[in-house]
């Protein structure tokens, strides 16, 4: 199977594969002997495993809130609602404009961004002693389900059958979030306290820019390691690409059908720049840099939007071509802006009967620099120990051709940041789903992690 962009998430061993299981491309991770569970993992596991139900439905709850961009707050309020139930005090975090469109790291927007709120719960210490602090975090935001007519059901209603949980979030990324607050909730319940803060957090605009991430840290948010819990399975993630939206501004010359003679069609000007920027995809595909050489096609151009025309008998005056291109870690994406205004400058220039006017490429949305954490990192070590001790054998460490979160507490933040998560499919896409058993075993391996992190009595 051709891996996704979204590739990776793992069955771990201890989950019946289901039918359309998506093996991933792991990369050779350390192969860990597995400690033996101690009394205290045992009864963690087994205090995450009672709320198994709970987290379900709250799972259920986050996936029945429509929360596209924009309409965040229908599921922050399921959220603070579930954190309060813990014990705990969510704190808004309210998205600032001006100072994320004052910040070099920043992706950019042309959206009202005012009103919309992140969430942080801070888990405290009863006395700080020793252990290290931690943060983990999921993105409430989802993308659109259209077109709704492929889904079976309705995409904003959560469905279960036969363990797995249907609907758009599932996967992407509300899952996570219900992974990370059954960690919580069962250690709690256990009576334990961390030694060093534990920060739950909720943001938004994983989706589109990271500024959610990116506003958590200028609100002064920090902490020794970052968990995000997106639906990689029986994997950790330590690479991933860089991510860069631009549309491609195309003029023609509107007029009438009956004298398309006289007039240059956009959208037809619009295929020639497909296929210019297509070459460019070639290109940065043809001799991928480790880690991503284990892809045919790391680097993938997405067409994501086109917007044209008005009239069957008009000739269209413009179009207007929303892209998604990627960018291996280490290529700084001022490099990839040149290379793809110099591919859209010389499709323009060979074919000027086609664009009477240069086309403009405008930048919104993610400007994302890869992101990668060293193998060895301590970090992965023990979140590997931790995995390998409930589940009896080490995660995969995968490499992403997507983007998430990471890159901001990593690259801006300057703190270690990894993807655990439950095992899920079809994000994105019709049908999206997550296995629940997997949600229960990432909080498992959470409330493990934690134990061995920040410690915990
Ligand atoms: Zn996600």
């Amino acid at each position: 199977m051709t891996p996704a962009a979204y590739a990776g998430s793992q069955l771990s061993p201890g989950l019946e594969p289901p039918e359309l299981a998506y093996a991933g491309l792991p990369m050779p991770g350390p192969h860990l002997e597995a400690a033996e569970m101690a009394p205290e993992d045992t009864e963690i596991a087994e205090a995450i495993a009672a709320g198994a139900e709970w987290m379900t439905e709250l799972l259920a709850r986050l996936v029945d809130r429509d929360t596209t961009l924009g309409k965040e707050e229908a599921g922050q309020s399921v959220m603070r609602e579930a954190l309060h139930e813990l014990g705990l005090e969510p704190v808004d975090v309210p998205m600032d404009p001006e100072a994320l469109a004052a910040h070099p790291a920043a992706s950019p927007f042309d959206w009202d961004v005012r009103d919309k709120m992140n969430l942080v719960a801070t888990w405290a210490p009863e006395r700080r002693d020793g252990g290290l602090s931690l943060i983990l975090n999921g993105h409430i935001d989802v993308v659109s389900p259209e077109p709704r007519s492929q889904w079976d059901r309705d995409p904003f209603t959560a469905h279960v059958e036969a363990d797995w949980l249907y609907g758009r979030g599932a996967a992407d990324m509300k899952c996570g979030l219900a992974a990370i607050l059954g960690a919580v909730k069962g250690l709690r319940e256990l009576g334990l306290s961390p030694h060093a803060p534990v920060l739950v957090q909720s943001v938004v605009e994983e989706e589109c820019t990271g500024n959610g991430a990116l506003q958590t840290l200028l609100a002064g948010y920090r902490a020794d390691a970052v968990i995000i819990a997106e639906p990689f399975g029986a994997a950790i993630t330590t690479s991933q690409v860089g991510v860069l939206w631009f549309d491609v501004v195309i003029e023609g010359l509107p007029g009438h059908a009956a004298e398309a003679g006289h007039a240059i069609n956009a959208i037809e000007a619009s295929l020639t720049m497909i296929g210019a920027l297509r070459v460019l995809e070639a290109e940065l595909n043809a001799d991928p840099p480790p880690p991503y050489d284990q892809y045919p096609h790391p680097i993938s151009l997405n067409i994501g939007q086109i917007h044209a025309g008005d009239w069957n008998s008009t000739v269209p005056g413009e179009c207007v071509t929303g892209y998604r291109f990627a960018a291996y870690p280490g290529m700084s994406l001022e490099e990839l802006r040149r290379r793809i205004e110099q591919a859209v400058a010389d499709a323009a220039a060979s074919q000027p009967e086609a664009f009477p006017r240069a086309p403009e490429v405008v930048y919104r949305g993610f400007a994302a620099d890869g992101y990668e954490l060293a193998q060895d990192h301590l970090l992965v070590d023990s979140l590997s120990a931790a995995y390998a001790r409930h589940m009896g054998e080490s995660p995969a460490l995968v490499a992403t051709t997507g983007t998430t979160d990471a890159r901001v507490f990593g690259n801006v933040g300057g703190i270690p940041a990894v993807c655990f998560g439950p095992y899920a499919e079809a994000a994105h896409g019709v049908g999206e789903r997550v296995y629940l058993p997997s949600v229960v075993q990432t909080a498992q391996v959470m409330g493990l992690f934690i134990r061995d992190w920040c410690g915990l009595s």
